[in-house]
């Protein structure tokens, strides 16, 4: 049985779940604890957390950051309580970067407004909305599609985000009194050393965690972070990062092909670095 899953996306952000789904579906699946980790906002943790006291579920608040190291950089944080102006900022910095990608699209004849998107999709929009348009207007055959010929990096409808830094980042979660893990590691395509490197410069700006299972990760790639974290005195975390399905292949609390299994004992030790 899965216990826990600590990377979760739902319609505050780019997942397609509300959270109370999210909430209902862990619940039924047997899922001890979840943690709601949207992009950028803590905005649906309220509702998520309410339908945790419905369903007997522990919910964690959470967001997840995106910041640049040379590549693009995740960082999530936990049990977030107030996020500070910079981190709120992340948001405005979000919407100007998308009235531009819905003016391009309008400006080839798509009916597209960011005005009826925001009422459609909320308030932390992202490239996976964008996605979905494409998709109903017979554009894109499907979300892979539509990043590899319409928003991912360097096509059409890609314009790119202002990124906080890597440093500023971390410090940000932690004045925002989270806890700060490093999110799927794989990710960033590094080296020994250079992710040894990365783990080091965040650990001097607070970084206290590393997500060592995630969708996809082999027992050996998990294994190799586990003793990362081990060596560098680290919290180990894990989740899914579950879409919805803006990112089909991937299943709430068992990842991708069932491959995610994360033990509740590590939310215990993320909870007690929490309080502490
Ligand atoms: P944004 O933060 O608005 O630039 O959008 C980035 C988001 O797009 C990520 O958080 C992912 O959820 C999603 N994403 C990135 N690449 C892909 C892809 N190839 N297929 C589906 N979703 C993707
Ligand atoms: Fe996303
Ligand atoms: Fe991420
Ligand atoms: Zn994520």
């Amino acid at each position: 049985m899965r216990e826990i899953d600590l990377h979760i996306h739902t319609t505050a952000s780019d997942g397609t779940d509300s959270p109370a789904e999210v909430v209902r579906r862990a619940s039924e699946m047997g899922l001890r604890a979840i943690a709601i980790t949207d992009h950028d906002t803590v905005s649906g943790y309220a509702e998520a957390f309410s339908a945790g006291l419905d369903h007997g579920i522990e919910v964690v608040p959470g967001i997840e950051v995106s910041t640049k190291y040379g590549v693009a950089v995740h960082i999530l944080g936990y049990y977030i309580e107030n996020l500070v102006p910079l981190l709120a900022g992340v948001v405005n910095d979000r919407d100007r970067r998308n009235e531009k990608v819905a003016a391009l699209m309008a400006a080839d004849g798509l009916p597209v407004t960011y005005a009826a998107m925001k009422q459609r999709f909320g308030t932390v929009i992202g490239r996976p909305h964008f996605g979905e348009l494409l998709i109903e207007l017979g554009l894109a055959a499907d979300m892979t599609d539509a990043f590899a010929r319409f928003v991912g990096k360097g096509q059409r409808y890609y314009v790119p985000r202002t990124t906080i830094d890597i440093d500023s980042s971390v410090e940000a979660i932690v004045a925002s009194g989270g806890v700060p893990v490093l999110a799927h590691p794989f990710q960033y395509k590094k080296t020994d050393p250079e992710l040894r490197e990365l783990i080091e410069r965040c650990m001097d700006h607070g970084l206290r965690g590393i997500e060592c299972r995630y969708s996809g990760y082999t027992p050996e790639q998990s294994g190799y972070l586990e003793r990362l974290a081990e060596a560098y005195g680290l919290l180990k975390t894990g989740g899914s990062d579950y879409h919805g399905s803006h990112k089909a292949q991937i299943a709430l609390g068992s990842g991708i092909d069932g491959n995610l299994d994360v033990p509740y004992e590590w939310l215990e030790r993320l909870r007690e670095a929490a309080s502490q």
